[in-house]
């Protein structure tokens, strides 16, 4: 059964493939996932019982490349939303030209209930499930929501344990003792970073005009939010799962950071060393963070958080989607009347995959980058597909998320027409054609 993400993922494919030059056999097989696992995880919790957890891996498209896509710890994990997700990661690699196809794996669980230990049994229990279903060569995970470099890292020792051999190329996001590669940790962040660099060339922006707001403050949503700070913007509003602070003279993010990540609480501070006191600042939710008046809105917590329900009250002229998924299929079509410039999650968030790339090649040729490489080839991939893609915009006259996947689709599609399409295979003389080009 499909259900409401992935019809939606699907509405998104077929707007952009009458666009694109794609074989109609290519958008039908787009369609559908290559393969969906679901697995049970029992884990034996520290008051002695035994919990059982399910989990899932999808690969959805492996034309291009391996399948390649995180793992996500979170209570409303579903297949429907891991489906979505492998969908997006295939349109995803594509856009940045890197040869992966799409997956993503996810287990239902909130992390933050369990022990380290717990946390731990469930990360390698998961991996022993999935284990004949990933691989260097064939399916290859990462971190996503509530997992990170320390989960990546058991997950490839119990892969290793499994086949018998170190495999550090099965999973990417590792520390960097552990076979990671060097500017994993903010490549998300950083590769939405090189897109709003892009277009302050384009919009002559004054950094320090420039309000921020920014849903979410995890791993991307705090990268983010320091890089901006750094160069002179003002982030004017963060929030976290519980809710959100807003002060229009901008905040010292670095302090907001710190307390964030010593006590796990979202507060507005200002901290010269290790003195931290309270800023002025309101109180404010998640949905009124969305709504505020600043020039840029990143949403970069979860799907589904522009809808039809709030798109028209959205005042942010420009959406960076860091999350995967933010804005709803709906909600695309009142903020392309309004004029709103959306960069979508496919190319906005694509710095993740991309290093995850360049930590797999390290790993399969055992030659270790400095950081310095990581960023620069980061950065060229990044400015090459952001300009491109909004050249295709301009040339189309559509939205920018329906020329990243005009882009895509393109990519694809000369992928699918060197396999032979409807029209190769349909020919009368085949056979003489291939005696011909053999001779
Ligand atoms: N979870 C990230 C994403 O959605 C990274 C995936 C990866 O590195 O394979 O793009």
């Amino acid at each position: 059964m499909t259900g409401e993400i992935y019809k939606q993922a699907l509405a998104r494919l077929d707007k952009a493939a009458s666009y694109a030059k794609i074989d109609p056999e290519a958008v039908e097989k787009l369609r559908h996932p290559k393969a969906c696992l679901e697995v049970s995880i029992p884990v034996r919790m520290d008051n002695g019982t035994l919990k059982i957890f399910t989990g899932y891996r999808v690969h959805h498209n492996d034309l291009r490349g391996p399948t390649k896509g995180g793992i996500r710890f979170h209570p409303d994990v579903s297949l429907d939303e891991v489906k979505s997700l492998a969908f997006w990661m295939t349109i995803k690699c594509a856009v940045v030209g890197i040869p992966f196809g799409g997956g993503k794996g996810g287990v239902i669980v909130d992390p933050k209930e369990l022990s380290r230990m717990e946390l731990e049994r469930l990360s390698r229990g998961y991996i022993e499930q999935i284990a004949s279903f990933i691989g260097p060569e064939t399916d290859i995970p990462a971190p996503d929501v509530y997992t990170n470099a320390m989960i990546m890292g058991w997950m490839m020792d119990e892969y290793s344990k499994i086949v018998r051999r170190l495999s550090p190329a099965v999973i990417t996001g590792k520390p960097i003792p552990l076979g990671g590669s060097q500017g994993r940790d903010d490549a998300t962040a950083r590769g939405g970073y090189y897109c709003i660099k892009e277009l302050e060339k384009k919009r002559n922006w004054d950094p320090k005009e420039i309000r921020v707001a920014v849903q979410g403050f995890g791993n991307a949503g705090q990268f983010i939010a320091e890089m901006l700070h750094r160069d002179g913007y003002k982030v004017v509003a963060i929030s976290d799962s519980k809710g959100g602070i807003f002060r229009p003279q901008g905040f010292d993010v670095p302090s907001v950071i710190h307390v964030k990540n010593n006590s796990k609480e979202l507060q507005a501070v200002y901290c010269e060393g290790s003195v931290c006191q309270l800023v002025e600042a309101t109180q404010i939710t998640n949905e009124q963070l969305l709504e505020l008046d600043v020039d840029i809105l990143i949403p970069a917590a979860l799907e589904n958080q522009i809808t039809k329900q709030n798109a028209a009250r959205i005042k942010a002229p420009v959406i960076i989607e860091l999350a995967n998924g933010p804005t709803t299929f709906e909600a695309d079509d009142i903020l392309q009347r309004k004029g709103t410039l959306i960069v979508p999650d496919i190319l906005a968030n694509a710095g993740g995959v991309t290093v995850s790339y360049f930590e797999w090649v390290q790993n399969k040729s055992g030659f270790y980058w400095t950081l310095e490489k990581v960023h620069q080839a980061l950065e060229e991939i990044m400015v090459r597909e952001f300009n491109y893609v909004y050249s295709v915009m301009e040339s189309h006259q559509c939205d920018m998320r329906t020329a990243a996947y005009i882009h895509a689709l393109n990519r694809q599609a000369e992928a699918v027409v060197a396999m032979g399409t409807h029209h190769y295979f349909s020919q009368q003389d085949t056979n003489k054609i291939t005696v011909a080009a053999m001779s």
